[in-house]
Formats: structure tokens, C-alpha cells, sequence
């Protein structure tokens, strides 16, 4: 079993991001690459 089943994450790359609620994983979805610039990832590697 997950420890932190309540916490989202998000995969950009081979970061995973953890997010402290559905409303802060709902901003990095629509700021994506804003964020994953601002952190220096990659935006995308799938
Ligand atoms: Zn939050």
C-alpha cells in the first residue's frame, strides 16, 4: 500500500513531483512547462 495515497504526483521525466493537494497538481497541470522550465526539467519525456 502507498503511504501518501492523499498526495498527488506528477511524472516530468524522471522527476516525480509530489503535490500537497488536487488544487496545487491542478495548477502544475496547466503550468506545466512553466514550471518544469523554472525548476530546469524537461518539460516532457515520454
Ligand atoms: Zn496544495
Amino acid at each position: 500500500m502507498f503511504t501518501v495515497a492523499d498526495q498527488p504526483t506528477r511524472q516530468v521525466g524522471s522527476h516525480t513531483v509530489y503535490f500537497c493537494c488536487a488544487a496545487c497538481a491542478g495548477y502544475f497541470d496547466e503550468h506545466q512547462a512553466e514550471v518544469a522550465q523554472a525548476r530546469g526539467w524537461k518539460a516532457q519525456a515520454l
